[in-house]
C-alpha cells in the first residue's frame, strides 16, 4: 500500500483503545513492549475472521470491529484471564475511509469498556480478513481448562442459546419485516458480548470452561474429551431467549441451542458442593446462568427431555452425541 493509505490507516487506529501504564511502547516501533503483572501467566490467544466465512460479506464494518476483538476477548474470558492488549492484522480489499472509520469505531469502543490497549498492527492488500491477538494474564494454578471436569459436577451455561445462529438466518433473509426482536438476534450474531467479568469469578469456582463458538454440543464435547467424562444435557433446560423462542421454530428450538454456534456465552463446570453461590455469581455479574445437565462417567453427550426420557434423534447429523 501507499505511504498515503498507511498514513490514512494510522489517522484510524491511533489512539483507539485504553491507554494502559503497563504498555512501555505502544504502536510506532518494529515491537510493542509491555510490563505483564509481576508473577502472573501472560495469556495469548489468536482468532482470524473471514468475509463470507466468519461474518457475512455485507456485516456491517462497526460490527466486524467489534467481533473480531470480542471472539478473542471470550477466549480470554474462558481462560479466566483479565484481558489487556490487543494486535491486530486487517487484510482489505481496499482502503475505504468510511469502513475504517466505522471498523476502528466498533473496535475501540469495546477494547476501551474492556480496558484493552492496542499495541500494533499491521495491514496488506486482500481479501477481506481480521485477525486479532488478545493478550491478558491470570494468576498461576488459577486458569480455567478443558481437562478438570469431575464425575458429578453440574454443566452451566451463561445467557441464552442460539440466538446468534437465528440472527445470522434473518440477516440472509431480507424479506422478514424488520422489528425489535429481529434487530436484537442479529445484534447477537454481529456483536456478542465477551464473558469476561463472568470469567473472572469462575477462577475461584469452576472446574472447567470453554467459551460456545460452535455451540454447546460440539464445545461441551471438548470438555468431555479434555476431561475424560461424558454428560447428559437435559434439551428442555437449555436457556432461551424471548426473540428465539419467537423465531426459532417452535418446540425443537432447542437443536439451534444445541449446535447453533456464534453464541459467545461460556460453558462450564461447578462441584456439586459449590452449587449454592452460582446464584450470587450470577447477580454480581448480570449475566443469566442455568444448570444444563451433569457430567458423569464415560464416553460422549447424552440428550434427555425434561422427563429424563432420551431424546429421539431423528436426523443422523446428531448421532454422534449420541454415542455414550
Ligand atoms: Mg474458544
Amino acid at each position: 500500500m501507499s505511504r498515503n493509505e498507511f498514513d490514512l490507516i494510522a489517522d484510524h487506529f491511533s489512539g483507539i483503545g485504553s491507554r494502559r501504564e503497563d504498555v512501555a511502547l505502544g504502536i510506532g516501533d518494529d515491537a510493542a513492549l509491555l510490563n505483564p503483572p509481576r508473577g502472573q501467566h501472560l495469556v495469548a490467544t489468536t482468532d482470524t475472521l473471514v468475509a463470507g466465512i466468519h461474518f457475512p460479506d455485507n456485516a456491517p464494518p462497526e460490527s466486524v470491529g467489534h467481533k473480531a476483538l470480542a471472539v478473542n476477548l471470550s477466549d480470554l474470558a474462558a481462560m479466566g484471564a483479565e484481558p489487556a492488549w490487543a494486535t491486530l492484522s486487517l487484510t482489505l480489499p481496499e482502503v475505504d475511509d468510511h469502513w475504517l472509520a466505522a471498523f476502528a469505531r466498533g473496535f475501540g469502543d469495546l477494547a476501551r469498556y474492556h480496558q484493552v490497549a492496542l499495541v500494533g498492527g499491521d495491514l496488506c492488500r486482500g481479501p477481506l480478513s481480521v485477525t486479532v491477538q488478545a493478550l491478558g494474564s491470570v494468576p498461576p494454578g488459577k486458569a480455567l481448562r478443558r481437562s478438570r471436569a469431575t464425575v458429578g459436577d453440574a454443566i452451566i451455561v451463561s445467557g441464552t442459546l442460539g440466538d446468534a445462529a437465528l440472527g445470522l438466518k434473518l440477516w440472509q433473509q431480507p424479506t422478514v419485516p424488520a422489528s425489535e426482536e429481529v434487530a436484537w438476534l442479529v445484534g447477537r450474531l454481529h456483536r456478542p458480548v465477551p464473558r469476561v467479568s463472568l470469567g473472572l469469578e469462575l477462577r475461584a469456582l469452576a472446574t472447567a470452561c470453554i467459551d460456545l463458538s460452535d455451540g454447546l454440543a460440539a464445545d461441551l464435547g471438548h470438555i468431555l474429551a479434555g476431561s475424560r467424562v461424558a454428560a447428559v444435557v437435559n434439551v428442555d433446560r437449555l436457556p432461551l431467549s424471548g426473540p428465539g423462542r419467537r423465531f426459532g421454530g417452535g418446540r425443537s428450538h432447542w437443536r439451534t441451542a444445541l449446535t447453533g454456534g456464534d453464541d459467545y456465552e461460556l460453558c462450564f463446570t461447578v462441584p456439586r458442593r459449590r452449587l449454592h453461590v452460582v446464584d450470587a455469581v450470577a447477580s454480581r455479574v448480570g449475566v443469566r446462568l442455568t444448570r444444563v445437565g451433569t457430567i458423569q462417567p464415560g464416553v460422549g453427550l447424552s440428550l434427555v427431555h425434561g422427563d429424563n426420557t432420551p431424546v429421539r434423534v431423528s436426523r443422523p447429523g446428531y448421532r454422534h452425541f449420541q454415542d455414550s
